[in-house]
């Protein structure tokens, strides 16, 4: 670090800031930034990031920038996505901005047909690169493969996903049969039922996936499956403001032909309970009705009432969703069967329930206005009116004496506790009617000839807000999970490179979550244990329970009690009891107080089997599924996708540098680039090198081959042997080495 040397030094809003360092004191270096002369920053040491040369040069790969750090990392793909050009590796791993715009030709069938066959790093940068490298390596192989999409709400996971399926259907279907439709037409099916608007994403999945395209022996597509994982449940009964219920609700009422308006007693959704919590605001303003179009005005629309969205489109997509089912074999009997459980759960969140606790025979009782929606739920539920009136306002109590069964009597409940049982019905129904759908989605797609497969893996990445509660405790021990084995398959290939080209590198070693993981699943003292634990006790309690976690796991440098002090500035999270749990990618402060949703969340994983409550966890659930979707993905080989949402206003062309950077970070991004570090990080096929540098040197010496070329040009240079390494294709460099290569070169006449 010279004086007069342009680095990158952090800035709030845009991650970096370009300048020239004026001066260099013990601690920080002061920096003048080139779009403010005359002023000066001053950077912490480790904070200051060496810049490329050129400001306009980008690259491909990541890896081949001279100097590989966040800051380089961060500018090569912001001059790459300004151009378009949305997709950058870093190895093998690709990094995906998502657009918001229709790239021109990006997914056309030419690109399609371009990308067969071809190696990784011959064409730029694409999810078709990934999709073909899976598909070939599959083949080769012998092995299923899978692609991990990663990426915050909004950073266009689903939509790479998507791409690849498109992509692998495309090219290696059989044209032969409708499995391939099938298999694409899975994706309007499930996202009308498992996706909903969120002030993140228009059209946010509410649920992890991983699908599963099969390949029979002659690598033709045979057949599909699909795994679901953590579907949002509270979303059925209330919505965060200015957010909407699963679109299904919306397009049913939007959507269905008269018949079964009639038959389902459907009405504009402005009439349901279910939909309406939280964004009439949004939905009821003027705004709306500005922006309808003469044909949104007709009398389709017109059924959408005051809950229409102008950016959505309901009516046309119940018909998309309808030909879905339709092609997947779905039939009229079973589309009504389905329509009618979605009705019913709109039906049976509006029956309301009236406070008899001043009468004599204290408790609840349906409202008199609810009688009808009572009656259309159980209808279309099936059960008889007065038994599910009886399971709403009343639970079922049998006194235990001395071991025997006594009688049965019947507890009134209270107007709040028939409430719950409402909505615990609603999210019970709704969830299973998911399951059976995407279990009729798998049979339609069997993959009875299968050899191998290809599986997509779509899950929520690493997320925090101001307030977590259990959802993102088990979203955030999923991506340590992946971040595992992420870093365990990055550090496998990396080393298998090196092998390759010969290199003879000693083992590189990483610092392991492990501990972290262990916090969270250890037998006895971890979490899910802990959690399981108080759930059987016969009153459990959030703070018995978050006191446990604390006192089973003391000193563990991964979990802290969160700074009360800190947390009492904001109003909303006051006397907040729970713990703060040291990710990989960040700490984040887990509330688990009464008005949290965990103890509820606890009990909502209740089976009732054989009239007796058997406790099974969401938790332990998740966790099985995750280790049996982890034993999936180690037994595949493995490609990554880390996608980047831009910017928070979701439009195009609009780069905020800060958020992506943390984004980077999120991903793992930055600690592959640790990783790179202690290894050779740069690397550039002889023949490059030798193109780039023919031209500084004698005519005799660039008649020699490319790789005899630059071994007698580091030879001449006296080039340290540690800090390069001659592959058998490529030259390798430890960090920064390349950098100082181009400098001797340049400078020397
Ligand atoms: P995620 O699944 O990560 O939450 P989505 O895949 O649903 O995000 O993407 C959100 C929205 O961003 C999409 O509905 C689409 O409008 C836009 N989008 C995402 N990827 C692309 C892309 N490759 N090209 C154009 N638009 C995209
Ligand atoms: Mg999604």
């Amino acid at each position: 670090m010279d004086g007069g040397k342009r680095v990158w030094v952090p800035h709030p809003t845009d991650g970096f800031k370009l300048g020239r360092i004026v001066d260099i004191g013990s601690d920080t270096i002061s920096i003048e930034p080139f779009d403010a002369p005359g002023t000066t920053i001053n950077s912490l040491y480790d904070r200051t990031f060496p810049a490329e040369e050129y400001d306009n040069k980008e690259c491909d790969d990541n890896c081949a920038l001279m100097y590989l750090n966040e800051a380089t990392l961060l500018h090569n793909i912001k001059i790459r996505y300004m151009k378009n050009m949305i997709y950058t590796f870093t190895a093998n791993i690709l990094i995906a901005i998502n657009p918001y715009y229709e790239v021109p030709d990006l997914y056309s069938s030419n690109t399609i047909k371009k990308y067969q066959g071809k190696s990784l790093g011959t064409l730029p940068p694409h999810v078709y690169a990934i999709a073909d490298k899976a598909f070939r390596d599959m083949k080769v192989t012998k092995l299923s493969q899978s692609v991990i999409v990663s990426g915050e709400s909004g950073a266009g996971k689903t939509e790479s996903t998507k791409h690849i399926l498109k992509y692998l259907t495309e090219s290696w279907g059989t044209h032969a049969g409708p499995i391939e439709q099938r298999i694409l037409e899975s994706n309007p099916l499930l996202e009308a039922f498992g996706n909903a608007k969120t002030v993140r994403n228009n059209n946010s999945s509410r649920f992890g996936k991983f699908v599963e395209i099969h390949f029979d022996k002659k690598n033709s597509v045979c057949g599909g499956f699909i795994s679901h994982y953590l579907l949002e449940k509270s979303r059925i009964c209330t919505q965060a403001k200015e957010e909407r219920n699963y679109h299904i609700f919306y397009r049913l009422c939007a959507g269905a032909p008269d018949d079964i308006r009639q038959k389902l007693k459907l009405a504009p959704p402005d009439q349901f309970l279910y939909l309406k919590r939280g964004n009439t605001q949004y939905f009821c303003g003027k705004k709306t009705q500005k922006n309808l179009s003469d044909a949104r005005k007709s009398q389709q629309y017109l059924k959408l009432g005051s809950l229409n969205d102008p950016v959505l489109d309901d009516v046309n997509d119940f018909g998309v969703c309808d030909a879905a089912m339709k092609h997947l074999g779905f039939g009229d009997q079973e589309r009504l069967g389905i329509y009618s459980l979605v009705a019913a759960i709109l039906h049976l969140g509006n029956v309301a329930f009236d406070d008899n606790s001043d009468d004599a025979k204290g408790g609840c009782s349906v409202s008199k206005s609810a009688e009808e929606s009572l009656t259309m739920a159980s209808s279309l539920l099936g059960v008889d009116k007065e038994e599910l009136r009886d399971s709403l306002i009343s639970r079922v109590m049998q006194a235990t004496r001395g071991g025997m069964k006594g009688t049965a009597i019947k507890v009134p409940l209270k107007c709040t506790e028939a409430a719950n049982a409402r909505d615990a019905l609603a999210k019970a129904v709704y969830s299973r009617m998911f399951d059976y759908i995407v279990d009729m989605v798998n049979k339609a797609i069997p993959f009875g000839d299968s050899a191998n497969y290809i599986g997509v893996l779509d899950i929520a990445g690493f997320e925090y807000f101001q307030v977590n509660s259990f959802e993102q405790f088990c979203i955030n021990y999923c991506n340590e999970k992946l971040q595992q084995f992420f870093n365990d398959r990055i550090l496998k290939e990396e080393q298998a490179l090196y092998e390759k080209e010969g290199l003879n590198v000693k083992k590189i070693e990483w610092t392991d979550n492990q501990d972290c993981i262990e916090l969270i699943e250890g037998k006895s003292s971890g979490i899910f244990d802990l959690l399981d634990e108080e759930s059987k006790l016969p009153t459990p309690k959030y703070d018995h329970f978050t006191g446990e976690v604390h006192s089973r796991n003391k000193n563990h440098f991964r979990l802290s009690v969160p700074r009360k002090s800190k947390l009492k500035s904001h109003r909303d999270v006051r006397d907040t009891e729970g713990f703060l749990i040291r990710h990989f990618a960040g700490a984040v402060c887990y509330h688990t107080d009464s008005k949290n949703p965990l103890i509820v969340k606890l009990f909502q994983g209740a089976e009732s089997t054989a009239g007796k409550l058997n406790f099974i966890s969401v938790g332990s659930k998740f966790r099985k599924q995750l280790g049996m979707l982890m034993e999936k993905l180690r037994s595949t080989g493995t490609n990554f996708i880390r996608c980047i949402k831009p910017n928070t206003k979701m439009v195009d062309h609009l780069f905020e540098g800060s958020n992506i950077l943390s984004q980077l970070q999120c991903a793992g991004m930055v600690s592959v680039l640790d990783l790179m570090q202690q290894g050779y990080p740069s690397r550039t096929q002889f023949s490059e090198l030798y193109n780039m540098y023919k031209k500084y040197l004698p005519p005799e010496l660039s008649r020699l081959d490319p790789r005899l070329f630059c071994k007698s040009l580091f030879k001449a240079l006296g080039l340290d042997d540690k800090d390069f390494k001659f592959g058998l294709t490529k030259v390798f460099f430890r960090p920064g080495k390349f950098a100082e290569f181009d400098q001797i070169m340049k400078s020397d006449p």
